[in-house]
C-alpha cells in the first residue's frame, strides 16, 4: 500500500505503472466494513484500486455536523494496509484539491437534486459533485465504486458523469449492515450507547412499511410511519419518501418495483439515513 497526500506525487508514480483499470473508492475516511467491502471489491475487479479520503468541506451544510465528523487517518491506514493488493491512498489537505477557493461549483441536477437530502442539506449534492467531479479529474479512475446507503448520491454521481462527459464507469454497490440490521455509517460511532441500542428500529421500520406495501397506498403508510415515529421521541424523523428509484419522485402508486424507500431520522445530534428496495 502506498499513501499520497498530494495528486501530483500519486499522478507521478501512476504514470510509471500505467495500470489498464484503476478503481476508485471516494470516502471521507473513519473507515468501517461497508467502505472496506467496497474496497475489496474494486481490489477484485481493477490492477490498481485508489481510496481517497477526505472530509468534503463544501457538501456539510451545517458547521458542526463538519467540525463533529469522525477524522481518524491512522487507524483507516491500518484497516487498508491488511487488504492483499494494490492500494494507493489520496488522503489530501483540502488546498490539494481546491486551491485556493474552498467553494462548490454551481450544479443543476434539476429534480434528482430538489428532494429528500437534496431538500434538507442545501448545498450538499453541489458539493459532493464538486469533489467527485475533482477527484475524477486528478486521479482519473476508470471505474469508481458508491454504495446505495447514498442512493441519492449515486444518482446524482452518474447524471454529473453523463452531464460532464467524464470517461469513468459508475459502480453500485448494496448496502452494508450491522448483524442488528443498521446501515454502517462513520456517523453510528457518535451515537450514545443508548442511541445505538435503539438505532435498528430504522431499519426495522422500513421492512415494517414494506410489509404494509400489499394492502395500503405511500401516503398511508407514510402516515403510518409518522404516527409510528411520534411514539419514539427520541428519534426525530427527518423524512420518510417512497420514490422511484430512478427518478427519485415521490410515488403515489407503486407499481412492482420500480421503488424505493427513503428515510433520515436524527437520534440526539446525529443524523442517520437509510433506504429499502420497495
Ligand atoms: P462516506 O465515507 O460516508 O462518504 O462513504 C464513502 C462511500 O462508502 C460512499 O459511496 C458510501 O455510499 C459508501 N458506504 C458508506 N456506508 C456504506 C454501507 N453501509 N454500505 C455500502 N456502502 C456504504
Amino acid at each position: 500500500m502506498k499513501v499520497f497526500y498530494q495528486k501530483s506525487e500519486l499522478n507521478a508514480s501512476k504514470n510509471k505503472i500505467l495500470a489498464k483499470s484503476a478503481g476508485l473508492v471516494p470516502t471521507m475516511g473513519a473507515l468501517h466494513e461497508g467502505h472496506i467491502i467496497l474496497v475489496k471489491r474494486a481490489l477484485e475487479e481493477n490492477e490498481l484500486v485508489l481510496v481517497s479520503i477526505f472530509v468534503n468541506p463544501t457538501q456539510f451544510n451545517d458547521p458542526d455536523d463538519l467540525k463533529n465528523y469522525p477524522k481518524t487517518l491512522k487507524s483507516d491506514l491500518q484497516k487498508l494496509e491488511k487488504l492483499e493488493g494494490n492500494i494507493w491512498v489520496y488522503a489530501p489537505n483540502a488546498s490539494d484539491l481546491y486551491l485556493e477557493s474552498i467553494t462548490a461549483k454551481p450544479f443543476d441536477f434539476g429534480a434528482l437534486e430538489s428532494t429528500m437530502e437534496g431538500a434538507n442539506r442545501k448545498g450538499h449534492f453541489e458539493g459532493v459533485a464538486t469533489i467527485v467531479q475533482k477527484l475524477f479529474e486528478a486521479l482519473e479512475p476508470t471505474s469508481a465504486y458508491f454504495g446505495e446507503k447514498d442512493f441519492q448520491q449515486l444518482k446524482i454521481v452518474s447524471a454529473l458523469v453523463e452531464k460532464e462527459k467524464i470517461p469513468v464507469k459508475i459502480i453500485p454497490c448494496p448496502i452494508i449492515r450491522h448483524s442488528d440490521g443498521l446501515a454502517m455509517s462513520s456517523r453510528n460511532r457518535l451515537l450514545n450507547p443508548k442511541h445505538r441500542a435503539m438505532a435498528p428500529l430504522i431499519y426495522e421500520t422500513l421492512q415494517k412499511a414494506l410489509a404494509l406495501k400489499e394492502k395500503h397506498s405511500p401516503a398511508q403508510i407514510e402516515s403510518w410511519i409518522i404516527d409510528f415515529f411520534e411514539l419514539h421521541p427520541e428519534f426525530e424523523l427527518e423524512y420518510f419518501t417512497i420514490a422511484d428509484a430512478e427518478s427519485l419522485q415521490k410515488t403515489s402508486v407503486l407499481n412492482g418495483t420500480k421503488n424505493r424507500a427513503f428515510i433520515a431520522v436524527k437520534l440526539g445530534n446525529v443524523r442517520l439515513i437509510d433506504n429499502i428496495k420497495f
